[in-house]
């Protein structure tokens, strides 16, 4: 027993006291927690067995900013523009509806005012560089919405800059990096103060932007290239840039951009099992219900499949290359269709600081990676 209490109290005795995740302050970059409301209608205002976020789970996983993306659907007929609008809307309301407990946040002091009285601070984010729909005043009109920082482009390309699926994508005959059009955005939107996020821009329009951005930049929900070479990640070069810029990278949590080779397989696996799917049919209902699909693929992908250690080993390594002045949290919740091991929704957040403590990291550094670099890069957009 004696030696129990002992081993129990040696991480305290070397680290000092274990950080309380109530206390210290968190920031989410990219929740798309609107998006699964749209597609599923799932309640996300109290704990629901499904998706990844709600109002309870950010509350019980020490959340204290979150940030709401609009992603408008391109595959929708109606347009860009509306579609942002109507989802502005919506979130609004769920604002209204939940004010005991959650507020409007469009700056750092408001973001830690809201803390202080025990609320989550909801930051709207765009992400869709097609969303602008080629008007410079639809930036100061979601600026107003309370948009404050706006992902340039999605896998589909706005008519001013490329995105990161097309510029690797060989087939693609479009513009490639920002054109003139481009950098009146990303000028208004520094004259703003919307932060520019650069997650799923090409290489080209990445570089475009660090040339004539004036403030630092972010890249909402990426992760380490060289880690898992995927065109959605940042690659030794551009992380180098993001610190010159003085721009911060937020840990996407998909196991597809953590762990290499994972989407290959994940992919392959899929396709298999429609393969498999569409043989069954031919079989009958009951030969067709009896395949488990995600058992399936899960079956495949399980050699690969990452833990919440993996997220750590993506910050570690932007920590060592660029410092701890340059990286966050940027799970992509509600966003991704899987999640690592012992990270499944939003509550599972402290994992993550538990993790950075067991590395030895000390608190001041954990408190930048938490949260505060997201608090550094928001206040440099006013200066
Ligand atoms: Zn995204």
């Amino acid at each position: 027993m004696r030696y129990i209490i002992f081993l129990t109290l040696l991480p305290a005795l070397f680290y000092g006291q274990a950080l309380d995740p109530r206390k210290l302050f968190i920031a989410d970059l990219h929740e798309d927690v609107l998006e699964s409301y749209f597609s599923s209608g799932r309640d996300i205002e109290h704990y629901s067995p499904g998706g990844h976020v709600d109002l309870d789970r950010l509350r019980k996983g020490g959340v204290d900013a979150a940030f709401f993306v609009i992603w408008p659907n391109p595959d929708k007929k109606t347009s860009m523009f509306k579609q942002a609008v109507t989802i502005l809307d919506t979130l609004d309301a769920l604002l209204r509806r939940n004010e005991e407990r959650t507020g409007l946040a469009l700056t750092p002091e408001q973001i830690l005012a809201l803390k202080e009285e025990g609320k989550t601070a909801i930051i709207p984010a765009l992400e869709s560089g097609t969303a602008l729909d080629n008007q410079l005043e639809n930036i100061d009109y979601f600026y107003r919405r309370g948009i404050r920082y706006w992902g340039i482009t999605w896998n589909d390309s706005p008519d001013w800059a490329s995105s990161a699926q097309d510029e690797s994508n060989p087939a693609w005959r479009g513009h490639r990096g920002l054109n003139d059009f481009g950098r009146k955005v990303i000028r208004r939107l520094n004259e703003r103060g919307i932060m520019v996020d650069l997650s799923h821009s090409g290489e080209q329009t990445f570089y475009d932007v660090l040339r004539i951005s004036t403030k630092p930049v972010i890249a909402s929900h990426s992760s380490v290239y060289a880690l898992c070479p995927h065109f959605r990640n940042l690659k030794d070069a551009q992380l180098k840039a993001l610190a010159q810029n003085g721009g911060v990278v937020f840990i996407n949590f998909y196991p597809g951009y953590l762990v290499k080779d994972f989407n290959r397989v994940y992919q392959a696996a899929r396709k298999r099992a429609d393969v498999i799917q569409d043989s069954l049919k031919t079989l009958g209902r009951e030969a067709y219900n009896a395949f488990d699909r995600s058992a399936f693929i899960l079956e495949k992908v399980k050699p690969l499949y990452p833990d919440y250690k993996t997220v750590v080993d993506h910050i570690d390594y932007v920590v060592k290359l660029i410092g701890v002045d340059h990286v966050g949290i940027g799970s992509d919740f509600d966003g991704i269709s899987l999640t690592p091991y012992g990270l499944r929704d939003v509550s599972k957040m402290p994992v993550i600081i538990r993790e950075l403590e067991r590395r030895g990291y000390a608190a001041p550094d954990i408190e930048k990676i938490m949260g505060g670099n997201l608090l550094r890069v928001m206040a440099a957009q006013n200066r």
